[in-house]
C-alpha cells in the first residue's frame, strides 16, 4: 500500500463531502505537487459526473454516491443470478429438466400458481 492509494482514498472521502477543512487542506496541498493524484482526482470526478448523467441528472451539483450504487447493483445481479438459478433449479425439479415445455409453458405454469 503506497502513500498515494491514502491520498487516493482521501479524493475519494474528499468528493464524498467527508473530509474536515484541515483534512482538505492537507489534500489540496498535496494535489498541488503530485500531477498523479491530481490526475485521479481528475478521472473520479469525471467518473462522478457520467454516474451522475446515467442517474439523469447531467448538471446535479450533489456528487452521486457510487458505493452505494454499486452495492445496489451487485446485490440486484446476486438476486438475479439467485432467483434465475432458483427457478431453472424448479423447473428441473418439476418437468424433469430442459426440452420439456417450451420457457412460455413454464412462466404460465408460475402464473397459474
Ligand atoms: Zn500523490
Amino acid at each position: 500500500m503506497s502513500l498515494h492509494e491514502d491520498w487516493v482514498r482521501q479524493i475519494d472521502a474528499e468528493l464524498d463531502g467527508e473530509l474536515t477543512l484541515a483534512e482538505r487542506a492537507a489534500l489540496a496541498r498535496h494535489l498541488a505537487g503530485c500531477p498523479a493524484c491530481a490526475g485521479a482526482r481528475a478521472s473520479h470526478l469525471e467518473l462522478r459526473v457520467a454516474l451522475a448523467r446515467s442517474a439523469g441528472e447531467p448538471h446535479a451539483r450533489a456528487v452521486p454516491r457510487p458505493r452505494i450504487r454499486g452495492r445496489m447493483v451487485l446485490l440486484w445481479v446476486a438476486l438475479s443470478l439467485l432467483a434465475g438459478a432458483a427457478g431453472g433449479w424448479l423447473a428441473h425439479a418439476r418437468w424433469g429438466g430442459p426440452g420439456q415445455g417450451s420457457l412460455e409453458a413454464s412462466r404460465a405454469a408460475f402464473v397459474v400458481e
